[in-house]
């Protein structure tokens, strides 16, 4: 967990903008960034987004809730969200845990995430889900 990044420290509330700003999201962020990561599949490795986790009932969508975009592919277990007029990635319902949301980091209002040190990378390509194949 990450409470502080390079000037900006992060509310307990903390609001999540796209590009346009169409999209506003309020985010339950008590510990802060939570678990920041890349991912490698084939759609995290497209955006190249660094993506932290915060809970199901942690996102509450002050603005824009008409043009968010829903996508879904393979098995349409996750659920990504995208402005429709910016194109910018938001959040998205999780895959290998439906339990929480994904969230653009870089979206979050005054966070630079690249200056978060040491990212790791998320093994995307063998999917935890289908690792017990
Ligand atoms: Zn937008």
């Amino acid at each position: 967990m990450m409470k502080q990044v390079g000037p900006t420290r992060i509310n307990a509330k903390h609001t999540l903008t796209c590009h346009c700003g169409a999209v506003a999201l309020l985010l339950n962020l008590p510990d802060g960034i939570v678990n920041p990561r890349r991912c490698d599949c084939s759609i995290c490795r497209r955006k190249g987004a660094i993506v932290a986790s915060v809970s199901l009932d942690g996102i509450e969508i002050i603005k824009g809730a008409d043009v968010l975009k829903l996508y879904q592919f393979n098995t349409n277990t996750a659920r990504h969200y995208f402005c429709s007029i910016c194109g910018i990635y938001t959040h998205h319902q999780r895959r290998s845990n439906p339990n929480e949301y994904g969230y653009n980091v870089g979206c979050l209002e005054g966070v630079n995430p690249f200056e978060i040190p040491n990212i790791p990378l998320n093994d995307g390509v063998n999917h935890p889900a289908d690792r017990s194949k």
